[in-house]
């Protein structure tokens, strides 16, 4: 039954939502990698655009497009993505895993399609979306996560999407990156190649340059969330380096 090989796990730094229009080179390279990777047989999103008391999963069939923003041209609101969803995965999860519930209400927000539409154009895999529990430290939820990390092996492609930094108080179109942004980022990235995930889940002992990276931790849990479903044997390829409007950093990860 379990003959798929064990799919990469992604962190994804979305950003702004017009990356999904935008030819970039961030929006290129989730181009790219969806090209690479081989076919999902499901893809379970945790959006930083999701935030609950509780785990929850999406359970419709044909979850509905959310444009959780405002003040952005038309064509945003246009964008569709019509992966369907699958109740059965998000029932079979939720029975093996009982602090997660099923939620036939919730649809894709822009966290996810953003991101899923260029890597996935064709939307021919079911997409799931897992919530980020709020109701958690960032180490409880760690903890619990880690029992999914099996589910890597039966096909399923998990993507973290959020970001590393994110102060959205300072951006500005033609700000250079600040340099506490580039600091953060570089610590990011230095904690997870040494695997030093504790410092990560306890980021507010970190000092200043957290506080003003993640002045609310809403983009960054999903990294520790994705960080959770890894596994010892595998190393951190990064991609998409570099930080977009001063303090937005795309830094994104794929472990396999
Ligand atoms: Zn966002």
């Amino acid at each position: 039954m379990n003959c798929h090989i064990r799919m990469p796990l992604l962190f994804v730094g979305h950003g702004n939502p017009m990356n999904v229009l935008d030819d970039n080179k961030y929006s290129h390279m989730w181009e790219t990698i969806g090209q690479q990777l081989s076919p999902p047989k499901a893809i379970i999103c945790m959006s930083a655009h999701w935030l609950t008391d509780g785990s929850y999963i999406t359970s419709s069939i044909h979850p509905e497009m959310i444009y959780d923003f405002y003040g952005f041209p038309q064509e945003l609101y246009d964008v569709q993505y019509p992966a369907p969803g699958d109740d059965k995965l998000a029932n079979k999860i939720s029975h093996s895993h009982s602090f997660i519930k099923p939620d036939a209400m919730r649809g894709y927000d822009h966290g996810a399609w953003s991101v899923l539409k260029r890597m996935f154009p064709k939307a021919e895999a079911p997409v799931l979306q897992l919530s980020i529990d709020y109701s958690h430290s960032p180490l409880a939820q760690y903890s619990l996560l880690q029992q999914l990390k099996v589910l890597r092996n039966e096909g399923i492609l998990f993507i973290g999407s959020g970001n590393i930094v994110h102060n959205l108080a300072l951006v500005s179109m033609d700000q250079k990156p600040y340099d506490w942004a580039i600091e953060f980022e570089a610590f990011c990235k230095k904690s997870i190649q040494n695997k030093n995930i504790n410092t990560l889940l306890d980021y507010k002992k970190i000092g200043t340059i957290a506080h003003l990276s993640i002045p609310t931790d809403d983009h960054f849990r999903p990294l520790l969330n994705t960080l959770a479903l890894s596994y010892e044997d595998e190393e951190p390829i990064f991609f998409n380096e570099g930080i977009d409007m001063g303090s937005v950093s795309m830094l994104s990860v794929m472990h396999k």
